[in-house]
């Protein structure tokens, strides 16, 4: 059994703290970290980060051997799985590299909203402009989280930057100490921070049998030409493509069988499957929240189809809906 590092407490505090924030984290969604010599700690796949403190969600990895394999460019990089110091059947988050390309103790990765508002644009450096004028930061375009994003990464990463925003994906601060990266992930998030429109309520009416109103942000956007477009343009992070599959689907009335877990009924709302989980129901109000943010007129950035299915066929992904199911 690998000790534990004296900060393991607070990192498991922070991490139920922003875990429990919908504007940082959503369902499974991001990680944390804290390095300890050979041995990183960081989340296992398929845990919530809000559950920090009441279960042990984090695993012990070989550092040294996932920076080996990586450098390397070896398979395996992408199956964090084979660098677990114990086969305890939780297996370290898909982003474990992400987090080993750091040099600093403590790494936080969230999706956080104010972040995707600029991440999923066209232009995300020009939609960012002079915000984050006083950190050390750097922005990677999107890739597949995994060895291949964490590559690009750690490229800014040796540039001595502490503070990467991932293009259609999120955010990943670093920092010696718990308190010090639980500051900068504030201070980005609110660097960025962007005001949601005035929500207009859903207008649905009866639903039929296995439907049910859906988050209010995202009924807002079914309410609203422009944002619906914006949301049936395709899929704009992988998350979405997780838990709510690829894109979002615009109908009159909610379809009977197979259907995703939403459906926005221009004009009227959002409808949801009653039997959707809680991480679909936390990556649709994840949508609505996002696009009741961003700027009229704003050209987003839409996952490819290659990339869409590369998310949808992916056996690390399998595993960790099924533990989500
Ligand atoms: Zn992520």
């Amino acid at each position: 059994m690998t000790a534990r590092p004296d900060d393991m407490d607070d990192l498991a505090r922070l991490s139920a703290r922003i875990g429990a924030d919908p504007l940082l984290i959503q369902a499974a969604g991001g990680n944390t970290s804290v390095k300890d010599g050979q041995v990183m700690w960081i989340k296992a796949s398929g845990t919530l980060l809000a559950e920090a403190e009441t279960r042990d969600i984090f695993v012990a990895c070989d550092l040294p051997a996932m920076r080996d394999s990586l450098q390397k460019g070896e398979d395996r990089a992408d199956r964090p799985m084979e660098f677990a110091l114990a086969q305890d059947g939780l297996r370290p988050s898909i982003e474990t590299s992400l987090h080993a390309v750091f040099p600093q103790r403590v790494v936080l990765h969230a999706h956080c909203i104010h972040t995707l508002v600029h991440a999923v644009q066209a232009d995300p450096v020009a939609a960012i402009g002079t915000k984050l004028g006083g950190f050390d930061w750097g922005i990677v375009p999107y890739a597949k989280p995994g060895a291949d994003l964490a590559m690009l990464v750690r490229d800014e990463v040796e540039k001595g930057r502490d503070v990467i925003i991932l293009g259609n994906h999120g955010v990943i601060v670093a920092a010696d100490t718990v308190a010090a990266a639980d500051d900068l992930l504030h201070r980005v998030s609110a660097a960025l921070r962007m005001d949601a429109v005035p929500l207009q309520a859903a207008t649905l009416g009866d639903l039929p049998a296995g439907w049910m109103v859906g988050p209010a942000s995202l009924s807002h956007v079914a309410g609203d030409p422009a944002l619906l477009s914006m949301a049936t343009g395709g899929s704009l992070y992988p998350d979405h493509v997780i838990f709510c599959g690829v894109g979002a689907l615009a109908c009159d009335m909610p379809p009977e069988g197979d259907s995703p877990p939403f459906v926005l009924i221009p004009g009227k709302g959002a409808a949801m499957r009653a039997d959707a989980t809680s991480g679909a129901w936390a990556l649709a109000r994840c949508l609505g929240d996002v696009l009741t943010r961003v700027p009229e007129g704003a050209a987003l950035n839409y996952l490819t189809l290659a990339q869409n299915g590369a998310l949808l066929d992916w056996d690390a992904e399998k595993y960790r809906q099924a533990l989500n199911g």
